[in-house]
């Protein structure tokens, strides 16, 4: 039986050279046509399978791939399809589906955000009144049967109907997801029932909200739900498939719904098993969630069998699976295609294929330790080898956080006191004028930057052209007239990776990609071990720029939550340490460029709240080490030295109170599409230090008017006192052009005059 237990919850859909990205982006185009995209589309999951079976995967998942979003195409199935994008009958063509995801014409896209806490993003399903919910997709049938034609027994993955619901929003006050839930439950039962005819007898119904607080509504959607799907013998068996979290006090409620087995994740969650089997009062089947797939670390095995042996004690070998702990979209693709990575760090490493081969190694252990031996010495090996690795463990940085003290974490006086040394040294106009950050990255920067990169022209010729386009950048922010430069950050590629690359204890894969929404893929940095700064990283182009001007220039650093969030970060130490390291290097940046001259330094934390655990309990422990993470990196200047921070997004009100503990002595923030609504956040919590609320969007090309931009001021100034705001667009302008950049920031320069003179 060993070799069947192996399971698998879903496989990157992007392919080894991100096939699925070129062929979507030259449909998209026109380049080609619908069949060359569907062609790609099948040659990819025929690969992918095969690369499964031959992985050792028993039973590998379909309908785990989509052309865009697997939320999407859910909603399609359902016939969640919004009166904009097509009349309410007929097939749903590609046009529609990409429609949908992407938007035509004039009309808008649906709503793209987080799934759960990964830096994935779904396309949200909107409920419209009136919506006509029907069967409007073979997809799931296709692709099993397309497998089946192969010769390969797969599980179809079905989104679930509660989460799908919990996911999606009610477009009209008259609906409600309650509603929704009852006129989609009987479409799911359907197409349960198609797939049991199509031969599938497992399906793998992903229900990842119940690792979340759930209301009683959503409580009882569940009950309903699974009363109607489960039971008879018309219908496939599920493993109800739960990821990212413990069930916790969930854990009932899912054993009570009747499915024929449970998925957990004990990667992020390894104590629920202990509370389940403590339950073991049924003939569930249960699938251990071992291998992480949301990390490219390779799995302690031994630590795992350990796990399995305890599950197998109690279950019996027949009712254990052994599985990732989600699905592997979260992964890059297959670490042989790494042929730069510094060798001791790889052979840590696994990426999706590596940790299907685990998987696989692990389910032979259900059959006795002793069946897989010499891999678990094998992996002992490598553990042991990781474990005591100079090159992850340095006595400098231990040394470093050992002599962190709480006077580290605080400025040297109370923001009132810092205020008034601000403004004597900086002597800046009422309502000063900035930006947020970077400047237009024309494709002429991209193109000089990739030269350098590939050796191709010399770095003395790259410098010098980058100290030109900084040039130019002041002398535009000085006829604009602007009061807090920017160098423009020209010789950055990245937020993240910029930073990344001058600190120890990184690595950067060649094509270790994962899926960020459609066809976008992002290649996050690798913390492997302790992080340290060897030598300063933004202070020769702060120091340079400020050399141009009399006016204060805006040093630029990415803040530690941040690099934090949008990196793989190693898991032998929690990432509240790992944190703190970085806010460590970053300090000594700060206090760096400090030295230099520089006497506004902007430290960015976007990231900040999309890293909140997804059970309010666990909140106040993620925002105290994240504030203090800020707090150490950018408490070590004098008071007159300003610190700014910039994040972007919107939803401020569930953590207003985590942003002004920041302490940053100015915050800019996006606003103008609320239009400046969540400025009640920071009324409301009498937020007392300044405030840049974003003025005009740039996610738009179009030019604001004098006249808006003075209205939203004098909205800002409804809850804000005058010697509170800072005038400043939304967010960094990289992605704008130059000419409506111009037009932009002189109504805005000119806006803030005339304010001052009223
Ligand atoms: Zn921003």
């Amino acid at each position: 039986m060993s070799l069947v237990a192996a399971r698998n919850l879903g496989f990157p859909r992007m392919g080894k050279r991100r096939e699925l990205k070129f062929a979507l982006e030259k449909y998209w185009a026109s380049e080609v046509g619908e069949q060359s995209l569907l062609a790609t589309a099948q040659a990819l999951r025929k690969e992918h399978w095969h690369l499964q079976v031959d992985a050792g995967i028993g039973v590998p998942p379909s309908n785990d791939f989509s052309l865009y979003d697997h939320v999407l195409d859910m909603a399609v199935t359902v016939g969640a399809i919004p009166r904009r994008f097509m009349s309410p009958d007929g097939p749903v063509s590609l046009a529609a589906y990409f429609a949908m995801a992407r938007g035509a014409q004039d009309i808008p896209a649906l709503e793209m955000t987080k799934w759960f806490d990964t830096n994935y993003h779904y396309v949200v399903p909107e409920f419209e009144a009136g919506m006509r919910y029907a069967l409007r997709s073979n997809k799931a049938i296709d692709d099993y049967l397309e497998a089946k034609a192969l010769g390969i027994e797969t599980r179809p993955v079905l989104l679930g109907p509660v989460s799908f619901v919990l996911l999606g929003k009610p477009t009209d006050a008259s609906v409600s997801r309650s509603q929704v839930f009852r006129l989609i439950l009987p479409i799911y039962k359907e197409l349960l029932k198609r797939l049991a005819s199509a031969g599938a007898r497992w399906v793998q119904i992903d229900e990842p909200c119940l690792c979340l607080d759930l209301d009683f509504e959503a409580t009882k959607m569940f009950s309903e739900a699974y009363a109607v799907l489960t039971g008879t013998s018309s219908l496939p068996k599920l493993m109800l498939t739960t990821y990212f979290g413990d069930l916790g006090a969930n854990l009932d409620l899912a054993l009570e719904l009747g499915t024929a087995g449970i998925h957990l994740d004990l990667v992020r969650a390894p104590k629920q098993l202990d509370a389940l089997l403590a339950k073991n009062n049924s003939s569930l089947k249960i699938s251990l969630g071992l291998v992480d797939g949301r990390n490219v670390w390779r799995t302690n095995m031994n630590k795992a069998t350990d796990t399995l042996e305890a599950a197998v004690r109690v279950l019996g070998k027949d009712r254990v699976e052994v599985a990732p702990s989600c699905s592997l979209l979260h992964s890059p693709f297959d670490l042989d295609t790494e042929t730069k990575l510094d060798a001791e760090v790889r052979s840590w490493m696994a990426f999706a294929k590596q940790k299907l081969e685990e998987v696989s190694i692990l389910s032979k252990g259900i059959d006795g330790r002793d069946k897989i031996e010499e891999e678990l010495a094998e992996n002992a090996r490598i553990m042991e080898s990781r474990r005591a690795s100079t090159r992850i463990h340095q006595d400098r940085v231990k040394r470093s956080m050992d002599a962190i003290d709480d006077s580290m974490l605080h400025r040297r006086s109370a923001y009132p006191e810092r205020h008034r040394e601000q403004e004597r040294f900086l002597s800046l106009p009422k309502f000063p004028t900035t930006t947020i950050g970077s400047f237009p990255q024309t494709a002429e920067v991209r193109k000089m930057r990739s030269a350098y990169r590939n050796g191709k022209i010399h770095q003395k010729i790259y410098e010098g052209f980058l100290q030109e386009k900084t040039k130019r950048c002041i002398q535009f922010q000085e006829e604009v007239g602007l009061d807090v430069l920017v160098h423009g950050e020209f010789e950055r590629n990245d937020m993240v990776e910029y930073f990344g690359e001058r600190l120890d204890g990184f690595v950067f894969s060649e094509n270790g990609w994962v899926q960020s929404y459609g066809s976008r893929c992002v290649k996050p940095p690798i913390i492997y071990g302790d992080i340290s700064r060897p030598k300063p990283m933004t202070v020769y182009w702060a120091q340079y720029a400020q050399s141009l001007t009399k006016k204060p220039m805006k040093g630029m650093l990415t803040g530690p939550v941040t690099i934090l969030q949008w990196s793989f970060v190693r898991d032998d130490q929690p990432r509240s340490k790992t944190c703190q390291q970085i806010a460590l290097a970053i300090r000594d940046e700060v206090t760096d460029l400090e030295t230099a001259g520089i006497k506004i330094i902007q430290i960015d934390e976007p990231a900040i709240r999309e890293g909140l655990p997804l059970r309010r309990v666990d909140w106040p422990a993620y925002l105290d080490w994240s504030v203090n993470a800020f707090r150490l990196a950018a408490s070590g200047v004098a008071d007159r030295t300003q610190i700014h921070t910039h994040m972007c997004y919107s939803e401020f009100n569930d953590i207003i109170d985590s942003i002004a503990k920041m302490d940053a002595d100015v915050i800019s923030i996006e606003c103008s599409r609320s239009r400046m609504e969540l400025l009640d956040a920071f009324h409301r919590v009498h937020y007392p230090n300044e405030i840049g609320p974003g003025v005009y969007d740039i996610h738009s090309p179009r030019v604001p008017e004098c006249s808006e931009i003075e209205n939203l001021l004098h909205k800002a100034l409804e809850v804000l006192t005058p010697d509170q705001l800072w005038v400043n667009p939304d967010c960094g302008l990289k992605t704008r052009g130059w000419a409506e950049v111009k037009l932009s920031l002189k109504n805005m320069v000119a806006t803030a005059a005339k304010l001052r003179l009223s």
